[in-house]
This record gives C-alpha cells, structure tokens and sequence, in this order.
C-alpha cells in the first residue's frame, strides 16, 4: 500500500535551517526558524523553568500516568491567568494539550465533530493552520485581510470576507502577535470583530500562542477576552511554548466556553474522547513546570520579569530595524508598528535568496523575519544588507 503514497514536499523553513547551519559564513544570520534568541543568539532555558525543574526532581513521586485532561491544577491556574472572570466559570471547560498545535487539532476535531465544515482564516496566516484543519475535516477559507506592502490589518476586509459565512462556521483568530505578520486589531477592532462574530451566529477559535512578547502579559488577552465575553461558545488553544520558553516539551491547553454549564461537561466529555483516541494523555514535564511557577509567588514573578525582558528586547529590534526608515522598496518603518516575533517583508523570492547568496541571511521565502534572530549587530548589517540589494 505504501506505494500509493505520493510524496510530501520537504517543510520549507527547515531546509532553510538545515541550509543556514551548513553555511561556512561566520556572519551568517538566521531569521528563519520561530524561536525566541538573545543577543548571543541563544534560545536559553527561562530562569524561573530552571528552578521550577529542580522543584519538580526533588518532589515528583510518581511517574504514573494522569489521564486525558492532563495536569489539572496547570489548567485551572492557566485558565485563571488568561482568562479571570471574563466568563462565568462553570460556562468554561479546559484540557491540557501536546502543545498550541495539539489544542488546534482537537479544535479542528471538535469542530468537525459539531458539524461545523468551515473556518475562515485571515490570510496570511500561520502555515500550520490551514493543512492542520483541512486534514480534520474543516475546510479553511481564507480571508486576505494583510497588506504585505504597507505591513497593515485591513479590518474592512476581514470584516467584508466574513459575508461569505453561514452561521456555524468558524472562525479563526491570533490573540495577538500576529504570525506571520506581527499586526494585530486594535481594541476598536477587537469589539468589531467579535460584535460580527455573535450576530452572525460563527463560532470564534482564538489561537493564543504568544501572550506577553506584544503589548504586556494582561494587554495581550484583550482581544482574546473581548471575544470569550461576547459570544455564547469559543474555543481558545493556548500555547505556553513561546511565554515559557518549553517549545519542544510541547506545553499548551485548550480551552471552550459553552452557553451553560451543562453543554460544558458534554463538550470536555468529547475533548477528552477526542484526546484519548490522538495521544491519550499528554506530555507532563512542562505544564507541572508551569503550575509549579503560577502556584509559587516568587517564582511566578521571576518568570514574568523574565518574559518582560525577552518582549522588550523584540520592541526595542523593532525600533532599531524600523529606525532607517524606507531602503530601496522595503518599509522598515513599519516593523515598529508591530509585535511579537514575526514580520514579513515586502520582498520577492528572488529578493530573498539574493540576501541569502550574498550575505548569508537567512528567512522564509515568503519575507517573514524573526526579529528575535537579530542582535545590535545584526540589524546593521541587515540595513547594509538591503542598501546593497537596492544598489543592485
Ligand atoms: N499558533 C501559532 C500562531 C504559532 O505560531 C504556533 C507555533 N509556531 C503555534 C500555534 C503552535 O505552538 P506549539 O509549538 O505550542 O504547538
């Protein structure tokens, strides 16, 4: 039967790690992979991670298997940060998840098993959204809502793409630092947004996978907690990846809010079928790294003075970058407008591979940047970089 497999093509970011790591250039940089970097071009384990493993070996008694939700108190204590009280608790139902892209999957399930056929996504977008909900069943429609060129949310046109939907439908929403685009809805936008979203009867998935590398930790659950307040069901997959540095420990939980309690215990009954049949029980060591700092004060405010530190070292890239303003045809200026990890240039493919020929820098072909992967350095050989090609 393998035969009749066609083959996949190779991820195209990771060839470009793969390209980037056999590059004999010593001043090669790397704005591919999205990954959060220091100034040494690091991806350090968090400080307060650090401690909370120590904890955890020394108070772990057992490696027995929990269950399908996962850590509970990790849910519970992630669900009181991000969400408080913006909803009624027993309206709310959570689950721990292998990660964002394990809660988007279940999503992506539930959905599929609710009837729902479509999820309208603002394009573009995340390149794991569209492939992770067509192959569950729910057909993405995508919705071009970004002006790569003026590196702006068209809020106009995300609203005039959601016509097309029917009541039931899904849709898809980044709680904030947009990827790969790095503009997010301001508040105005947010209220828009979801105000459509309840009178057309759709069903928002807020996809929060960076709280806290935009705006500020409490200002980067706005959006998502103007959306839970409106409408009568959500979903919210969150990510503790990004925020608590775990990536590959796969750290994340899904959220849904129904319209009464007891349409919640129908709806965690099917998650947790849903999760049995994926993975049956998820990862453990980083959601009880992460109750073990949301429980612990001092620890809890170490890892947000060190989540602090990682967003204002982007903000302040961003600043740098932006600082020389328009070279050739790219607008740097606007970089500064946005937030969290990513931009995306306005820059052809061959534009791309010409910086990657010759100067050993390295991005997605589509001109998204991590701004993490730039140093003070960096960013001044990025602008010689760009003169260069407008030289050309
Ligand atoms: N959503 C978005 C927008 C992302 O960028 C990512 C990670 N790149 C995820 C979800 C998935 O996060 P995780 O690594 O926790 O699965």
């Amino acid at each position: 039967r393998f035969a009749t497999l066609a083959r996949q093509p190779d991820d195209p970011l990771l060839r470009i790690i793969g390209q980037h790591a056999a590059d004999p250039r010593a001043d090669k940089i790397d704005l591919g992979v999205g990954v959060f970097r220091d100034e040494e071009g690091r991806t350090p384990v968090m400080t307060a991670v650090k401690k909370a493993e120590a904890i955890l070996l020394e108070t772990q008694s057992s490696k027995s298997y929990l269950g399908p939700e996962g850590d509970i108190g990790f849910v519970r204590a992630l669900g009181d940060l991000v969400i408080g009280d913006t909803v009624a608790r027993d309206r709310i139902v959570g689950l721990q998840t292998p990660g964002g892209t394990g809660a988007l999957r279940l999503t992506a399930e539930l959905l599929a098993r609710s009837g729902v056929a479509r999820i309208w996504i603002g394009s573009p977008s995340w390149a794991n959204h569209a492939p992770l909900f067509r192959q569950a069943g729910v057909e993405p429609a995508l919705i071009p809502c970004y002006d790569v060129n003026s590196q702006r949310f068209d809020l106009d046109g995300f609203l005039a793409g959601m016509d097309g939907a029917a009541a039931g439908d899904a849709v898809l929403l980044h709680g904030c630092c947009h990827n790969p685009i790095g503009i997010d809805p301001d508040a105005a936008g947010w209220s828009a947004i979801a105000d459509r979203i309840a009178a057309d009867g759709l069903i928002p998935v807020v996809d929060l996978a960076y709280q806290g590398l935009g705006d500020g930790f409490a200002i980067d659950a706005l959006g998502a907690r103007t959306i839970l307040k409106t409408v009568p069901e959500a979903l919210l997959a969150y990510s503790c990846d990004k925020n608590f540095g775990l990536y590959r420990e796969r750290t994340g939980a899904l959220f849904a809010v129904s319209p009464d309690a007891e349409t919640g215990t129908i709806v965690l009954s099917n998650l947790l079928a849903l999760a049995r049949a994926n993975w049956s029980m998820p990862p453990d060591h980083g959601a009880a790294i992460v109750r073990i700092i949301l429980g612990d004060e001092a620890l809890a405010r170490e890892w947000r003075e060190e989540l602090e530190t990682m967003r204002q070292r982007l903000a302040s890239l961003r600043a740098m970058l932006a600082a020389a303003g328009t070279i050739g045809t790219v607008d740097l200026a606007a970089v500064a407008g946005g937030k969290g990890m990513f931009a995306t240039l306005p820059l052809t493919p061959t534009q791309v591979q010409w910086l990657r020929d010759a100067h050993a820098i390295y991005m997605a072909g589509s001109g998204r940047i991590n701004i993490a992967g730039f140093n003070t350095a960096a960013v001044a050989r990025f602008h010689a970089a760009l003169h260069d090609m407008a030289a050309q």
